[in-house]
């Protein structure tokens, strides 16, 4: 029989994404929804958020749990929007505004100080209390301009390093399958998979 383990997520599409993920590792696991309580996320950084939603579905499901949170953080902003990234433009959490106001921010930042990371943090906290956190760390830089139609958030202003000199594209301009490939949730999840076989 396929044991269990909770994803701290309302959203499906997050649980299809951990369960493909998981399943690689291990194939005997099924993530599932977590449709309990809410905790406040007051946490000042990821790794505190996410163990914050972790802790609350382990607690009330009884099953190991995971939770993941996530953002952008430009260095000349001493690591800003960081865990604001969702409503950097204030509380409706528009993706445009954000971006626009990230953008015009740093109007005046040449290109070599227009460095930035995506990050993404995973917590697995266990019934009997354990907990571990990873991280997966995407770097590249801010593009003086959106471009392309794909991905969401930050993607269209985010111009990932280690790109051919001359051909850099925003992850806007990136295909999903690319974009899946090499992401910060990317980095995250590889890093989660030796706590996955463990488990
Ligand atoms: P959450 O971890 O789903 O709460 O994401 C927080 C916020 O970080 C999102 O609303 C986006 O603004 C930003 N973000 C996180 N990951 C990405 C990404 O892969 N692309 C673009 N923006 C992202």
């Amino acid at each position: 029989m396929s044991r269990r383990i909770v994803l701290a997520t309302h959203n499906p599409h997050k649980v299809e994404e951990f369960h493909e993920i998981v399943r690689a590792t291990r194939p005997d696991l099924t993530v599932v929804g977590y449709d309990g309580p809410e905790p406040v996320e007051d946490g000042v950084t990821f790794a505190a958020n996410a163990l914050i939603k972790a802790r609350a579905a382990a607690a009330h499901t009884g099953l190991p749990a995971l939770a993941d949170d996530s953002g952008i953080c430009v260095d000349v902003l001493g690591g800003s929007p960081g865990v604001f990234s969702a409503y950097w433009a204030g509380h409706r959490k528009d993706a445009r505004a954000n971006l626009d106001l990230l953008l015009d921010q740093l109007s005046d930042v040449a290109d070599p100080h227009r460095t930035a990371q995506f990050v993404s943090t995973i917590a697995l906290v266990l019934p009997g209390g354990a907990e571990h956190v990873v991280e997966g760390v995407w770097p590249g830089r801010l593009a003086a301009a959106a471009d392309g139609p794909g991905g969401f958030g930050y993607d269209p202003i985010f111009v990932p390093d280690d790109q051919p000199r001359g051909a850099e594209r925003t992850v806007g301009q990136w295909s999903a399958a690319e974009k899946n490939a090499a992401s910060h949730r990317a980095r995250a999840f590889e890093a989660l998979g030796p706590l996955l076989a463990a488990l």
